[in-house]
């Protein structure tokens, strides 16, 4: 909750004087950097606070859609390891194969978040290492967040006129301004060397109904490695069947990636008021996860720029209006994915003729309504396929009981 008054020792000795245009955003990753750097080039005093001492985020293989080239343009370049061009689906002994008009793009997260630190460093934006954000109260005309430092635990203020918080699925400045906590489901990767005759540039997915609602996949981040996950309902479980998996496709292991994805099961409205301040969400943070395939990386950056289009234009967004329907799109589809049986998804990948497939390789994930639209035209059973989905009793995500 924001709290009126702190009980906590002020530290504020060092801080710049607080205007308006003032801002502090938590979470020094994806969201968070791209709309700290936006910000920056419109002028606004932006510091960002990250809880990590050094900018070593834990590596992860991510695969993107070639949008993100577009939203962040040369701070793209320097993490692209590999790149896709081909999807081949599984399950039951039957597969298709999807061609993509333009290449997906498979990125270290790493690099990523190195270089969208220079980009915001050179916009004038302050980056603060080893500083964990705990509380948010209101106080005067403006906002403070109460930090601590993690080299020796001393508390720090930080005052601002608007904070956003970039802080990741368990956002600690979502839960003190007042938002509900997120369902969040585990994902976890097995980083292998990649299966004799798989080639560089097709990603594998399996739908294993019995295993998971969602899927596994093989992403290949060089010929010679790729990231084997699967995204479930329990940590522990998935860990486990992701073993199992591995070891009938004798893959051995090299590490494992691991973390809680948020769902997205509504819309998720992006600012509060605090006093007379705002605080704004992004990223995984407001839950802008693609909840068809659990991809947040691009959705995440959309909602960064529509968080800076508002806060910069003083009102509404159309980046957010648009991120919106995208992310509803991929909530239907969820919907009726989540309740398929076997039988469904063999009646799937046989449904999938060359015309039907086309719009998936035309589209990307990340214009889900026109694949939609597109695929269902081309095959209008799929249509009943999909509807019989969300007319299935068992529950979707983000939902306890059943047929919600
Ligand atoms: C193993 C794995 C594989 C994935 N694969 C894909 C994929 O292939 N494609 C895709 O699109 N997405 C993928 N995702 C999801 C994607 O990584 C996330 O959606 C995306 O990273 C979210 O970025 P973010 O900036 O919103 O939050 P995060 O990356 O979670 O960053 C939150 C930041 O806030 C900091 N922080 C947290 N709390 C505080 C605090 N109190 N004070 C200060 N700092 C704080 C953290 O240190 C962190 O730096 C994957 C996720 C995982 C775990």
């Amino acid at each position: 909750m924001a709290h009126e008054r702190s009980t906590h020792p002020a530290d504020s000795g060092s801080l710049p004087s607080v205007t308006p245009r003032s801002i502090a955003v938590v979470g020094g990753s994806a969201a968070g950097l791209f709309a700290s750097a936006l910000l920056a080039r419109r002028g606004f005093s932006v510091r960002v606070l990250e809880g990590l001492e050094a900018l070593e985020p834990s590596a992860r293989t991510l695969i993107v859609t070639h949008r993100m080239r577009d939203l962040l343009g040369a701070a793209a370049a320097g993490s692209v390891v590999n790149e896709i061009r081909r999807f081949e689906l599984f399950t039951d002994g039957r597969s298709a194969t999807i061609t993509l008009d333009e290449p997906d793009l498979i990125i270290e997260r790493r690099k990523l978040i190195q270089s969208l630190a220079a980009g915001a460093r050179h916009a004038g934006v302050r980056i603060e290492l080893g500083r964990r954000f705990r509380r948010l109260r209101a106080e005067g005309g403006s906002l403070v967040a109460e930090v601590e430092r993690c080299a020796d635990g001393a508390a720090e203020e930080v005052r601002a006129g608007t904070i956003i918080g970039g802080d990741g699925a368990a956002s600690r400045v979502a839960r003190e301004a007042g938002w509900p906590a997120l369902e969040t489901v585990p994902l976890v990767q097995a980083i292998v060397p990649l299966p004799k005759g798989m080639a560089a540039d097709t990603v594998r997915v399996w739908f294993v109904p019995q295993d998971t609602p969602y899927f596994y996949w093989l992403i290949p981040e060089s010929p010679e490695r790729g990231a084997l996950g699967v995204i479930g309902e329990s940590g522990p479980e998935m860990r486990q069947r992701l073993e199992r998996f591995l070891e009938k496709r004798q893959l051995d292991p090299i590490e494992f990636q691991g973390a809680r994805i948020p769902v997205y099961t509504r819309w998720i409205p992006v600012r509060r008021r605090v006093g007379q301040g705002s605080v704004y969400l992004v990223g995984d943070a407001a839950a802008q996860v693609k909840v068809s395939t659990v991809g947040g990386t691009v959705t995440g950056f959309r909602g960064a720029l529509g968080v800076a289009e508002s806060i910069a234009n003083g009102g509404p967004s159309r980046e957010l209006r648009a991120l919106h329907r995208e992310l509803a799109a991929h909530w239907l589809l969820r919907r009726s994915l989540h309740r398929f049986e076997q039988s469904d998804y063999s009646q799937l990948v046989d449904l999938l003729h060359e015309p039907a497939k086309r719009p998936l390789g035309e589209y990307t994930r990340d214009e889900a309504w026109k694949i939609l639209w597109r695929v269902c035209a081309r095959q209008p059973r799929l249509v009943l396929l999909g509807l019989r989905g969300l007319l299935l009793r068992r529950a979707a995500p983000g939902r306890t009981s059943e047929g919600d």
